[in-house]
């Protein structure tokens, strides 16, 4: 799979296909037994009862900053832009994604704002070279409207 640039997933099976503009779908495991949706997939059994017949979901596009804070210092292996934000996003009912937050400045981010999921490029290595395709979050465009109302004002 190519995409954005021809780079490739950081891994397989995390999300959909990006469309033009990058926007995704998370691909989830729900619980057959009790409802449960959780992100990543790839998991035996559910997080809630255990369940073993689960399924892969596409989880919804949309969601909500439901905290966050913003990373000065790089963590091992990471070779992107700091300072960078990352945040725990709620998707519909109840899945919880911890993932970069892109497409503002990171001391923009407010809890409450509304996301949707997006891919972005991050380098492998120090030296540059291919870079990944991540998956993160970026204002919706009800958040950019919210964003332009609130300077008009
Ligand atoms: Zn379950």
């Amino acid at each position: 799979m190519t995409a954005a640039g021809g780079a490739a997933p950081v891994a397989a099976g995390l999300f959909t296909n990006p469309d033009a503009e990058g926007a995704i779908r998370l691909l989830g495991q729900r619980c057959r037994a009790c409802g449960a949706c959780f992100f990543p997939g790839g998991r035996m059994s559910c997080i809630r009862c255990f369940g073993t017949e689960l399924e892969t979901v596409e989880l919804d596009g949309a969601g909500k900053v439901e905290c966050l804070t913003v990373v000065r210092q790089a963590p091992k292996g990471y070779y992107g832009p700091l300072p960078y934000a990352i945040g725990s996003v709620v998707l519909g009912a109840d899945v919880r994604v911890l993932a970069q937050l892109v497409g503002r400045a990171p001391e923009a981010w407010r809890c409450g704002d509304a996301v949707a999921a997006c891919v972005f490029e991050l380098p492998r290595a120090r030296d540059g070279g291919d870079p990944a395709l991540c998956y993160g979050f970026r204002p919706s465009a009800s958040a950019a409207e919210r964003t332009a109302a609130e300077r008009s004002r």
